[in-house]
């Protein structure tokens, strides 16, 4: 292998994310997006690639490039065959689409982008990274559900936790920012955009996860509930009428902050509160109430937090979010600088104070550069 550039792909059902990184210094050479796939001029996901090789040849950085030395792909679910990223094969393609009945919306167009980037450069490394990878070292007392093991087995219910990459990416960041090897921190990892979820991290290695078979458990997201009563669903079913596709679209697209108050944007809640809303105040308090209840749950799992660290969207922006979060935490060591929380900044940074026994910190998240390192490294060996 010779090139050390690495194109990151994250192919969704209707959209394609794309970034080119150096590995040699970090930089990120291109990124860009397509939309709407299926809906106009971009056909489908074999069109949507074509149109990225286009633009990366218009750059000259084309997929013919010899400094390009893989492709990574972010692929949503690895279930318990996947607890680190796989060179891709036809063997490991069949493994992600039989694990399609666990992410029936996601790996799909993941399998497909696999396919169709494949197609374009047969010869070249392709990587597959799991968002479920990191979370597969929950001891089994966190990853089970108290479910009939042999029909849990059989079906493969169980927890599996997701944005692992980010995870594992802001745990480390969040060592280097406290000048610390990661072996030696507990971090409580809090990744709040619009999916949303929460970490508790010892010395590394993830040992509880908020999000559990599917991306709808653990805390209120824009759009998902988050944790509920499972009987509610029997309720909505027999009570209410619903199928279970509707209770389905119910939870994933039109619960959450979304479902509380008509809006799924931090930022638009934020202008509500201001004006004196209550309903965008009940759900910004619903929101906070759970995040406080992981962070409390995940302080007792880990024993001794070191760190608390906010990232995505609503994590590295929101100082409301973050100050209410962490409010009247001091028994557990807690204590948020208000000046530095209120300061906006680009990079890792701390905003707790000088006297706080745990490091609080907003630490951006970069699941491209993840994605691409662990690519990188897979084919670099
Ligand atoms: P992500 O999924 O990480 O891209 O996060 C997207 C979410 O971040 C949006 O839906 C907003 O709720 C939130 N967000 C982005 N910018 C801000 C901001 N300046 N203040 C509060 N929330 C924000």
């Amino acid at each position: 292998m010779n090139g050390s550039r690495v194109l990151v792909l994250n192919s969704g059902s209707s959209s394609v994310k794309y970034q080119l990184l150096d590995m040699a210094d970090g930089t990120r050479l291109a990124s860009g997006l397509v939309e709407r796939i299926g809906e106009g001029p971009v056909a489908d996901h074999a069109a949507a690639l074509k149109q990225v090789a286009e633009e990366l040849a218009r750059q000259d950085l084309g997929l013919d490039s010899p400094e390009l030395a893989a492709v990574g792909h972010r692929v949503v679910h690895g279930g318990t065959r996947f607890t680190e990223p796989a060179l891709i094969t036809d063997e490991v393609v069949e493994e992600i689409e039989k694990l399609i009945p666990l992410a029936p919306l996601h790996n799909p167009a993941n399998v497909t982008g696999i396919k169709v980037a494949r197609e374009l450069r047969p010869d070249l490394p392709q990587v597959a990274v799991f968002d479920t990878a990191f979370h597969s070292t929950m001891p089994e007392s966190a990853a089970r559900y108290a479910v009939d093991v042999d029909t849990a087995d059989r079906f493969g219910v169980r927890r599996y936790g997701f944005h692992g990459t980010s995870h594992a990416y802001v745990s480390r960041a969040t060592a280097a920012l406290l000048d610390r090897d990661v072996s030696e921190v507990n971090t409580i990892v809090l990744h709040l955009g619009n999916g949303a979820s929460a970490s508790a991290v010892r010395g590394g290695v993830c040992v509880d996860t908020s999000m559990g078979l599917t991306p709808l458990e653990g805390l209120v997201m824009g759009t998902r509930s988050g944790d509920l009563d499972a009987a509610a669903i029997f309720h909505l079913s027999r009570v209410g009428g619903m199928s279970i596709d509707e209770i389905d679209t119910l939870l994933n697209k039109r619960s959450g902050l979304l479902g509380l108050c008509g809006d799924n944007d931090m930022r638009e809640i934020g202008r509500r509160m201001g004006e004196g809303d209550a309903e965008a105040q009940l759900a910004f308090d619903i929101y906070i109430h759970r995040l406080r209840k992981y962070v409390g749950a995940y302080t007792a799992v880990l024993g001794r937090v070191d760190a608390i660290a906010f990232t995505a969207g609503v994590g590295e922006n929101s100082a409301a979010v973050r100050e209410a979060a962490m409010r009247g935490l001091t028994a557990f060591g807690v204590e948020v600088d208000a000046v530095r929380n209120a300061l906006r900044g680009s990079g890792a940074r701390l905003i707790s104070t000088e006297n706080s026994r745990v490091a609080v910190a907003v630490v951006p998240t970069d699941e491209e550069l993840e994605i691409a390192s662990q690519t990188f490294d897979l084919v670099s060996d």
